[in-house]
């Protein structure tokens, strides 16, 4: 079989863990299989990066950032391909541009528009395992670019995509999706199958397990996606197309995203065109709005809220700044976060979003805006009550049954 591996931070995160991984790949190749395998940088790696670059600067040049971030993956790429070499397994690194993965020129935030496979395919049919370095490729122009945060997730399944994989295994300290984080919830149990929109929903709503983005490309290009463990053999769980009588289940797991912030805008002149500006000028810089409420205005002004990921709320705060004329009163708040319910049967069920509601109200917990879609419902409470609300929901739903 023609498999990918990838594995997270957590996973090659000492030299120690490395030659662990490098062990369960000699293992997967002498099983005989051919192997491309997809490392992050060692945890914690990216963030010091970035702090790096903050001494110097607010705001370093975005190519730089790329230039600088690219260099974690790149270390633990070479420093695998060497275990491998050393235990007799014929092993080369590549950085994401030598494997041949062509991206737009958005610096930090680039998406893959290509892969050019011959690299790679050169290399397998050697009989060598391919090293890849996540979450990198370089533009048209040869200038290296990053996928943003958590993007070699994302390298993986493109690349399983691009070469025609058996299946991409993504390997974590977490063996498999859990219905909600088992770190919040002890209780949480694991999946052993999970469609590729709930897992996109639970993915964008929070559950970082896996960058939703990769969610979205499996469902695209068909890729089984299999969660698994890196500190153990157990089985883990697949990622695929939605399986007949799934509806049965109606919410089939619990999101949390804490790194949400509120923006909250008072007496904004509600004329045509208003909403157009500030959120065409948010888009400009990239910023990801969700959650939007605007309610019926009285003499001629109306209220806007809207949440976008904490990191980006200074920004967001300059923007709106810029905008005094129309607003009358601003309001920025960090301390909330976002917790989901996500589940196929909620579209052909009723009184789904009810049951969380009744059940916040119980344990005291103020809602704070409601977004609901067909297969989620979403609600920004205050940050104190994350763990609070992701437990009473996933027992409310008898998830820990
Ligand atoms: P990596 O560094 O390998 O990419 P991540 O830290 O990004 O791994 O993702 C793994 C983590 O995701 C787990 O440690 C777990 O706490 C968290 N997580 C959040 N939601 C879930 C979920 N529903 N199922 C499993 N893990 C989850
Ligand atoms: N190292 C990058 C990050 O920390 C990419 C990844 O780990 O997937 O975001
Ligand atoms: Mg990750």
């Amino acid at each position: 079989m023609l498999i990918v591996h990838k594995y997270g931070g957590t996973s090659v995160g000492s030299l120690e863990r490395i030659k662990n991984v490098a062990n369960r790949v000699a293992k997967a190749k002498r099983d005989g299989n051919s192997l491309v395998v997809v490392v992050s940088a060692m945890s914690g790696e990216t963030n010091k990066l970035v702090d790096f670059a903050k001494y110097f600067s607010p705001n370093p040049s975005k190519r730089e950032m790329d230039m600088l971030l690219s260099s974690g993956e790149m270390v633990t790429a070479s420093l695998l391909a060497i275990a491998l070499s050393e235990m007799g397994i014929d092993a080369i690194a590549m950085s994401g541009g030598q494997a041949g993965i062509i991206t737009d020129g958005v610096h930090t935030y680039a998406r893959i528009k290509t892969i050019d496979t011959g690299a790679m395919r050169r290399e397998i049919d050697r009989g060598r395992v391919v090293v890849v370095a996540g979450f990198q490729g370089v533009n048209q122009n040869g200038e290296v670019t990053t996928l943003g945060r958590g993007g070699s997730d994302l390298s993986a399944v493109a690349i399983a995509g691009a070469i025609g994989a058996d299946a991409c295994e993504i390997y974590s300290d977490v063996d498999g999706i859990y219905t909600t984080d088992p770190r919040v919830e002890p209780r949480a149990k694991k999946m052993s199958y999970i469609s590729y929109d709930e897992m996109l929903e639970l993915a964008s709503l929070g559950a970082k397990v896996l960058q939703n983005r990769s969610v979205e490309l499996a469902k695209k290009l068909n890729v089984k996606i299999i969660a698994k463990s890196s500190f153990s053999e157990a089985e883990g769980t697949v990622i695929g197309e939605e399986r007949d009588g799934m509806e049965t289940l109606l919410v089939s797991g619990i999101a949390l995203d804490r790194n949400q912030a509120r923006v909250s805008l008072k007496d904004v002149s509600d004329r045509p065109g208003i909403a157009s500006e500030i959120f065409t000028k948010l888009a400009d810089e990239n910023i990801n709005v969700d959650m939007i409420i605007q309610n019926a205005s009285s003499n001629g002004l109306t209220t806007l809220g809207f949440t976008v990921p904490e990191s980006e709320l200074p920004k967001a705060k300059e923007i709106i700044d810029n905008f005094d004329h129309d607003i009358g009163g601003k309001d920025f708040d960090s301390n909330i976060c976002k917790v989901s319910i996500v589940g196929v049967g909620m579209k052909s069920h009723s009184g789904v979003a009810a049951t969380a509601f009744t059940a916040m109200a119980k344990e005291n917990i103020n809602i704070e805006m409601i977004s609901t879609s067909e297969i989620k419902v979403s609600m920004v409470i205050e940050q104190k009550y994350a763990e609070l609300a992701v437990r009473t929901l996933h027992s409310v739903y008898e998830l820990d049954k």
